[in-house]
């Protein structure tokens, strides 16, 4: 079986960069990725990626790809690793297509949403409940919906909404809104928005579709009717596929200064990493370190 030097799991913008960082070092490798793009895929708009005053995640990731494409890289999309296996001196990875053997590799593997957690919300994920601003919320035109969730992604998700619902709940189970300010100063401008802090969520009910939800506000149970409502309350790492390297209590891939994990050979970057601030600039940067450190690496093995 054919060993690469390098394999990035991942296309988000931490993957994508060391992808470009990779193939301008000459470095034999591949990605393998469920999607192109990541999470930015789903930011409505992005104010603060340097070079753009304003930009939606899906026409950042369309530059992006334009990008990556001028370099011929062999992502394998649509692929997603299972599990990262030490292998002699390589590391082999099994995925839902086949395997690979490397002798490095870089996880940049991002994050997936938090689930509410609460009874009932198998039964209607995509019928009324969903994590996806972007690519659900024109699903409810003129519909009654709720954003569970007051920091910056539940915020993105009121904007994305107030141009299509007809009304819209903001639940926050703190006592205030955690997101930005500016956007927060904007979003209590808008009649349509509703804002509920210090609520919970403690039922979901319908029949084939949402119905209503239960919250609790204080000592008050509050009856919501409703058409869908959209879980915005934090993410979590996509850390599971390897367990051999130290992690952090939040499940975060524990990396250096020059993103090398506990495990030699095993670099990380971006959003499933401890690094400070989950941004998009930051994780490119972060993907870029990874792959100047991959090849510093590969020239000492
Ligand atoms: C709604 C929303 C709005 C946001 N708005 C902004 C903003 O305005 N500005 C900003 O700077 N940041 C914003 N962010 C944060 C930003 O999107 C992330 O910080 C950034 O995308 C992280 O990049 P990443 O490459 O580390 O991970 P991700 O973007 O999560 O990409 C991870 C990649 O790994 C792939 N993957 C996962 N598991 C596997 C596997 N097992 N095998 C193969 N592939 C796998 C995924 O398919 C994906 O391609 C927003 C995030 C959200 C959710």
């Amino acid at each position: 079986m054919k060993i690469y030097e390098l394999v990035i799991v991942g296309a988000g913008p931490a993957g994508l960069t060391a992808g470009i960082y990779a193939a301008r070092k000459k470095i034999d490798f591949i990605i393998i990725t469920k999607d192109i793009g990541g999470q930015t895929l789903y930011s409505w708009d992005i104010e603060n990626y340097i070079g753009y005053q304003f930009i939606t995640g899906p026409e950042l990731v369309e530059k992006f790809k334009l990008h990556i494409r001028e370099f011929n890289v062999d992502i394998r999309e649509n692929e997603y690793v299972m599990k990262v296996l030490k292998d002699t001196k390589n590391f082999r990875l099994i995925t839902n297509k086949g395997e690979y053997l490397t002798k490095t590799v870089i996880i940049a593997t991002g994050r997936k949403p938090k689930e509410l957690g609460i009874d009932n919300e198998n039964k209607f994920k995509n019928r009324g409940i969903t994590y996806c601003a972007t690519c659900d919320a024109p699903l409810f035109r003129d519909k009654v919906v709720a954003v569970i969730g007051g920091g910056n992604a539940g915020l993105d998700a009121v904007l994305q909404l107030s141009r299509i619902a007809k009304k819209i709940y903001l639940i926050e189970i703190k006592k205030e809104l955690t997101g930005d300010r500016f956007v927060i100063e904007k979003i209590k401008k808008i009649e349509k928005v509703e804002i509920l802090t210090n609520s919970q969520v403690i039922e979901v009910y319908g029949d084939n579709f949402i119905n209503g939800i239960k919250i609790k506000k204080e000592e008050d149970i509050i009856d919501l009717r409703l058409d869908g409502i959209f879980v915005e309350i934090g993410s979590i790492p996509n850390s599971e596929i390897i367990d051999f390297v130290e992690k952090n209590e939040n499940r975060e891939i524990i990396v250096d200064c020059k993103n090398n994990t506990s495990f030699p050979g095993i670099f990380a970057a971006g959003d499933v990493t401890n690094v400070f601030a989950k941004q998009i600039i930051v994780a490119c940067g972060e993907g870029a370190k990874a792959a100047i450190a991959v090849f510093e690496y590969l020239k000492y093995i």
